[in-house]
């Protein structure tokens, strides 16, 4: 292993430490992103992805408009090593007990039986189609993101190994008025604040960049008028504040890296602030992405 992903599995460590004390969120879910970030990391370093040429991705001039470098459904990542994860995942997430079991026996028996195409599912989640999981989240009720779960961290090493390489031919000054990603064009799950300015940033909820946004904005319809929008903090959670927009109703969680003193892992200070989203919910504010692994 690179010895920088082996600083990112301490970190990982010390961060899961933390959401274990917390004893907010089950031990499955706890144990099962244990196992799959180190594979995911892995993965990233082996993915094989073929950019696109420059001249079909959108020019700088576009790009300062807002429009993404490249369409989602286009997203350079690597098919094939996608294909070769989903039945390791599917094995994870069969081996955490409980429901998430259960729903992977599902799964897998549909898989052999020609029923569920995990080709056809890489291929929905890229283009941001979601019938197909749609309708397993129904026919698993107990487990219901489970098919999410598989395609997001299958897709992910690929598509973030992407990002990386992607993510050098930005131009530079690139205007960050709007709150998505200006490589894939998706929403942030989830921003942060960094360097001694806490200039914020947000961590794009399907290729993983992490870009600047405005420090006072909704990321998600781009309001900046501070009458519509509110911060909330709760002592518990020291360095995580909770923005609502009332323009949109949605709500947006800010970590901030200078309060943080175990570093910043954004898709696990997610995982550890969820305390947090169950609070911004049941004031009727909602979230419109999902977690780092679609759950
Ligand atoms: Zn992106
Ligand atoms: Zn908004």
């Amino acid at each position: 292993m690179h010895s920088d992903d082996q600083i990112f599995v301490r970190l990982m460590e010390a961060k899961l430490a933390d959401i274990r004390t917390t004893d907010m969120l089950p031990e499955e879910l706890v144990a099962l992103v244990e196992r799959v970030l180190p594979i995911q990391i892995e993965a990233r370093g082996a993915a094989r992805v073929t950019l696109p040429d420059r001249s079909s991705c959108a020019s700088d001039e576009a790009m300062f408009a807002g429009s993404p470098m490249v369409l989602r459904e286009h997203f350079p990542h690597d098919q094939a090593q996608a294909l070769s994860l989903f039945p390791i995942l599917l094995e994870v997430l069969a081996g955490t007990g409980g429901a998430a079991s259960s729903a992977a026996d599902t799964l897998r028996s549909a898989i052999a039986s020609g029923e569920l195409d995990p080709a056809q599912a890489l291929r929905a989640l890229s283009a941001g189609d979601d019938e197909l999981f749609a309708a397993w989240r129904q026919r698993l009720p107990e487990s219901p993101r489970a098919l999410n779960f598989l395609a997001t961290s299958a897709l992910w090493p690929g598509l973030n190994a992407a990002a990386l390489a992607l993510a050098k031919r930005l131009p530079e000054n690139l205007p960050h008025e709007r709150g998505h990603c200006p490589l894939c064009g998706s929403l942030p799950y989830i921003t942060f604040l960094r360097e001694k300015e806490g200039l914020r940033f947000g961590a794009c909820s399907f290729c993983g960049h992490e870009h600047r946004i405005r420090r006072i904005c909704c990321p998600y319809c781009d309001e900046s008028d501070t009458a519509k929008l509110k911060l909330f903090r709760v002592a518990e959670y020291p360095g995580v504040s909770v923005g609502v927009c009332e323009t949109c109703n949605m709500y947006v969680k800010t970590l901030d890296f200078r309060q943080l003193d175990k570093g910043l892992l954004p898709a696990l200070d997610d995982m550890a602030s969820v305390a947090l989203d169950v609070l911004a919910q049941s004031q009727g504010y909602k979230r419109p992405t999902l977690s780092a692994w679609g759950f």
